[in-house]
């Protein structure tokens, strides 16, 4: 399964402070037209709830994509997330294969996989569990493998006598490299960010959100048609980050010669087949050509 960091804590409701944060976040709209983000909110609440009979223990994982695979800089650029296989298929396989071989210890073991795809505050949650902090960005970021991690969750109905988490300190310190580094000034506060501004809701979001909503088109000229690495690139905890060699995060060879032509070019069932098993197709191709037009 080869994660690259895992943490189990067994599992309570979100403190009331963090749930205020959050509720904070929506009210003043930056959340922008995410509407999903509204629902569920006793489950984002108390994550116990996540299972029928409840959950009792959260074992998180990260699985750094931190890979020495580059986009050529003279080609549209996607975020380094996206370069390979889609990270909600993959994340899952690896946690439903972690449960299976739990459940040969516990056959009425029971659980459920999640990355990105649930409401559940994950980098929240894998800061109390000692994986990292959140940094001014509002990123995850661990000392060792940076915050170019992908953030993978599996609940269990048991539970597990585990030793109380260590906290991991927040090592931003007075550095403030990316707010300055964001094109948009996105970063409104520390690990706040208003996603109104930001390229990586405008690029991939935006246009299945708002298409039933006034659309602001008005987002400037991306530097990504998918997703924005900017901040993430400035932090200088990436830079010392490890990097790691995992094949199913080796770039689709088709990232390393599309031009912007052809995106632009592209037709329906391509993309369909070209990103059927990456998370690129979220942005739908008609967002990517809206994106590339703007470069
Ligand atoms: S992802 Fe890009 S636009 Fe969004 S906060 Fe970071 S640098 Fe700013
Ligand atoms: S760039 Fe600096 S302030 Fe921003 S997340 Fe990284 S360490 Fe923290």
């Amino acid at each position: 399964m080869n994660f690259d960091a895992c943490e189990v804590i067994a599992l309570n409701g979100l403190p009331s402070e963090q749930q205020q944060r959050f509720s904070d976040w929506l009210q003043k709209g930056y959340s922008a037209q995410m509407s999903y983000l509204r629902r569920f909110a006793d489950k984002r609440a108390d994550p116990r709830l996540m299972l029928r009979d409840g959950a009792k223990t959260a074992v998180i994982v990260l699985f750094s994509y931190n890979t020495k695979w580059q986009q050529p800089q003279r080609l549209p650029q996607v975020s380094r997330y996206a370069y390979g296989m889609d990270y909600h298929e993959l994340l899952k396989k690896k946690l439903w294969a972690l449960l299976k071989i739990l459940q040969q210890e516990n056959p009425k073991l029971r659980g459920r996989t999640f990355t990105d795809s649930a409401p559940l505050q994950e980098r929240y949650w894998a800061a109390t569990a000692g994986l990292g902090w959140i940094g001014k960005n509002g990123m995850l970021i661990n000392k060792q493998l940076g915050s170019y991690v992908y953030i993978g969750t599996l609940l269990l109905n048991a539970e597990v006598e585990v030793a109380p988490p260590v906290q991991v300190k927040n090592c931003c310190g007075t550095c403030t490299r990316c707010i300055e580094a964001c094109p948009t000034q996105a970063i409104v506060d520390n690990a706040l960010v208003d996603a109104r501004k930001c390229w990586s809701y405008k690029t991939i979001e935006a246009h299945t959100c708002e298409k039933n909503a006034a659309s602001d088109e008005n987002f400037g000229q991306p530097k990504y048609i998918f997703g924005c690495d900017i901040c993430q690139n400035a932090c200088p905890w990436n830079k010392k980050a490890a990097v790691v060699q995992h094949d199913e995060m080796q770039i689709l060879p088709l990232l390393q010669t599309l031009t912007h032509e052809d995106w632009l070019a592209m037709s329906a069932e391509d993309f369909e087949k070209n990103f059927e098993h990456s998370a690129i197709k979220r942005a739908t191709l008609e967002g990517i050509k809206r994106n590339v037009s703007k470069q």
